[in-house]
């Protein structure tokens, strides 16, 4: 039976962050030093997590996203994969990536059966591209993309943030991707969460000024979302193979849609990224609870997530690369 939250949300979507670490440091995501570790032993086993989808999947979840930190830098995750592929209920596996490590495992991904993947991807610019992650990977990255679309990934979602004076002068040139490819370009507007190292006031650009410079490529068509789409505003422009899409998180919050909660390497159920109340699943499952009882829990979290983030200026305890976007 699908699980319902107070304000008559229906919620079926399970976002995993397998890991805090990542082998980039974007600036608006994390210091040049990084970010804390979290000690190993905080970190969930790949059982654990298992064993919180099947309860999930139980309650009705259809989609989980594997996210992190950068996922494809922990071990085994094309195992982890494989493993919730097997689990009844969950019909779509998505995993975002940094793209960095496509270009080696992309085959094993696909293989394992994943077919949805979203890449983050500022900028058409090497060295811009070293500056905004603080590496010289864009080589990578790109091969990364083109890899995932000879495999046949589908749908392959391109991440954009929008950066007022670093990539404003290439809207046009990144949703022209997706006219070369079959690739779905998502402009996703900057969050000021607070281990950013970027000035939100300088670097705010919002999705509608970024939707009004793409007017010159065509009319842009908005094609309707199913439930299990996410949140962008999606259009077609005429003669594209692909798309592109908008992630209005602050402009215009998509909150009264939101049907996801969060998990974080550590095993904290977040039912809100922009509110720092966390359900402790961890700990319990370490002490042997069993799936009634990791279910209450999660109905919990369900029952109190908040009926919109009315962000005004959030601090997040955590970064994130631990809550995974
Ligand atoms: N490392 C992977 C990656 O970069 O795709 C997955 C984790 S990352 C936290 C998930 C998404 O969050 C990325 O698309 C990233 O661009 C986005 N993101 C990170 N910090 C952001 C911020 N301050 N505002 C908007 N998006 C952000
Ligand atoms: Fe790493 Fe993703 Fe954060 Fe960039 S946005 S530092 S790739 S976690």
């Amino acid at each position: 039976m699908p699980v319902c939250d107070a304000f008559h949300r229906v919620i079926t979507y399970l976002r995993v962050s397998v890991t805090d670490r990542c082998n980039l440091r974007c600036r608006y995501c994390m210091p040049g030093s990084g970010v804390k570790k979290l000690p190993h032993k905080e970190i969930l086993r790949y059982e654990e997590i298992l064993k919180i989808i099947n309860v999930v999947s139980q309650m009705g979840f259809k989609k989980v996203r594997i996210t992190g930190g950068e996922p494809l830098v922990r071990k085994n995750i094309v195992f982890f994969i494989k493993e919730i592929k097997k689990i009844e209920g969950i019909e779509k596996i998505c995993l975002t990536t940094n793209g960095t490590l496509l270009p080696n495992m992309a085959e094993k991904l696909y293989k394992a059966g994943l077919r949805h993947i979203n890449i983050s991807l500022d900028t058409l610019d090497r060295k811009k591209y070293a500056y905004i992650t603080r590496r010289d990977a864009f080589g990578q990255v790109w091969k990364g993309i083109k890899r995932v679309i000879e495999l046949g990934f589908d749908p392959i979602k391109i991440n954009v943030v929008l950066i007022k004076g670093f990539n404003d002068d290439e809207i046009v040139d990144l949703a022209k991707l997706s006219f070369e490819y079959p690739l779905a370009v998502r402009f996703i507007e900057f969050m000021p969460l607070n281990h950013t190292q970027l000035e939100y006031g300088h670097c705010f650009l919002s999705a509608e000024e970024a939707i009004s410079r793409l007017k010159k490529l065509g009319k842009l068509e908005p094609i309707p979302s199913s439930e299990l789409d996410g949140p962008a505003k999606r259009y077609k422009i005429k003669g594209s193979l692909g798309e592109v899409g908008f992630i209005t998180a602050l402009s215009d919050h998509f909150c009264p849609k939101c049907n996801r909660l969060r998990l974080t390497p550590d095993g904290q159920l977040r039912p809100c990224l922009f509110s720092n109340r966390e359900w402790d699943l961890k700990t319990p499952l370490r002490q042997g609870a069993n799936e009634a009882e990791i279910k209450r829990i999660i109905e919990d979290a369900i029952a109190h997530k908040p009926k919109n983030h009315g962000y005004v200026k959030f601090i997040s305890r955590r970064p994130m690369s631990w809550i995974g976007g």
